[in-house]
């Protein structure tokens, strides 16, 4: 698996390529089968992954959090919910966020708050949800940060026969 410093310059040579292979996938793929193949490429390359020698998803992306994981947190961290708020938090698009990077993440590249880290946290890079064939922009985007990602568009371009 590519390192993000790797990653970074790949993606940009293949972003042209992955923006045409997502066309290809929209007139040649069935939406139930893709689904099926991203979640068997999901299982496959997590499996024997360490997340936490990447880390990229913590550096690069916002976190946004509902109430209650507001709630979780600030108690995990013994802080009074408001103080978490004014001292953690800013204000993004859909509400309260962690900025990015994300100050939970250690140098080990390990979460502060794993006991009780966000479901966004925890589901990223979200390939196992259901009619992935219809928000393929935003694998592609993930692609750019994500390794795992990457290679599993890789791997779909050799199981559909892609063209480069
Ligand atoms: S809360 Fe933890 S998992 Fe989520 S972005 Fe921060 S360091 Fe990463
Ligand atoms: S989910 Fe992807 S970007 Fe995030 S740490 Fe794991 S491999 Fe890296």
């Amino acid at each position: 698996m590519m390192t993000p410093r790797q990653l970074r310059k790949t993606a940009k040579r293949t972003e042209d390529e992955n923006l045409q292979f997502r066309t290809f996938l929209k007139i040649h793929a069935d939406e139930d089968e893709l689904d099926h193949q991203f979640l068997e490429l999901l299982r496959e390359l997590f499996a024997d992954f360490d997340c936490c020698k990447c880390a990229n998803c913590c550096r690069k992306f916002t976190t946004p959090l509902q109430d209650e994981e507001i709630t979780s947190i600030s108690a995990f961290l013994g802080m009074e919910k408001q103080d978490f708020i004014e001292n953690y938090l800013t204000e993004g698009e859909e509400g309260p966020e962690l900025a990015a990077p994300c100050r939970f993440l250690g140098d080990d590249g390990k979460c502060a708050i794993q006991d009780c880290k966000p479901k966004e946290c925890r589901d990223f890079p979200y390939t196992d949800r259901p009619e992935r064939l219809h928000s393929l922009f935003s694998i592609l985007s993930y692609a750019e940060v994500c390794p795992v990602v990457f290679e599993m568009l890789e791997r779909l371009k050799k199981i559909y026969r892609f063209r480069r």
